[in-house]
């Protein structure tokens, strides 16, 4: 299989380009808008035909690339069943499987971050990967605190959905703000420091008092990411 991982600097963003070989239709996930050209770029290098590009959930950090890459190589955009998106062409369910070319992704409903957050198993038959949004981050767990986030869902979606993956499942999560690029359903199990040895309710208690910032680009991405990064916030 053709997979790529790309970083975006500034929201440390990572988005994942996959087909089953060079030539054939691709799928993309959680593409951000600023890093556009340089998916096109490997796209038309690799011979891909993007017909599909997916955001897990509503990004707060950066805007998506899911219109433009919609508009400049006619894909469809795609996101689960409980967005607010009403830009996005096609509405996941919880359990479909998406196929691309012989490439199959099943949508798994996990909210937590975000009420409308999706996560995506690759090859769900004999799981391989898992693309986890902001859901499961490695070492790590998107925070709770907005966008109708709630850390006892987001303790479930982890511990009911995700961690019922085969140990040996690669984790791909949409940041990471360390430099780790991948991890594994085992990994995080025995050594994410939120979720290994902690009750439903320490979670909720350690996610009730991270105390961040709001992302810079909240009140941009928000707004943008509703119309599929396509409107301009004044
Ligand atoms: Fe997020």
């Amino acid at each position: 299989m053709l997979f790529r991982q790309f970083f975006d600097p500034d929201s440390s963003t990572y988005t994942y380009l996959f087909a089953s070989a060079p030539g054939r239709e691709a799928v993309i996930i959680d593409p951000v808008k600023t890093q556009a050209e340089q998916y096109l770029t490997a796209i038309n290098q690799l011979d891909l035909s993007l017909v599909k590009a997916i955001d897990t959930h509503i990004h707060a950090d950066h805007v998506t690339a899911l219109g433009d890459l919609r508009d400049t190589t006619g894909c469809m955009s795609m996101m689960g069943e409980y967005t607010q998106a009403e830009c996005v062409s096609t509405h996941v369910r919880d359990g479909e499987i998406v196929d691309t070319d012989g490439v199959q992704l099943q949508a798994l409903y996990t909210p937590g971050h975000t009420d409308e957050s999706f996560s995506f198993v690759l090859r769900p038959s004999a799981p391989q990967a898992v693309f986890t949004g902001d859901v499961l981050l490695i070492r790590s767990s998107g925070r709770t605190d907005f966008q109708n986030g709630d850390p006892g869902l987001s303790w479930d979606s982890i511990n009911e959905r995700l961690f019922t993956l085969p140990e040996e499942t690669m984790v791909y999560p949409a940041h990471d703000y360390k430099g780790w690029t991948a991890s594994s359903i085992g990994e995080e199990k025995h050594h994410n420091p939120r979720l290994a040895g902690t009750s439903r309710q320490q979670y909720i208690e350690i996610m009730n008092n991270l105390n961040l910032a709001n992302p810079k680009m909240m009140d941009v991405a928000v707004p943008a990411n509703l119309a599929c990064g396509q409107i301009s916030v004044p």
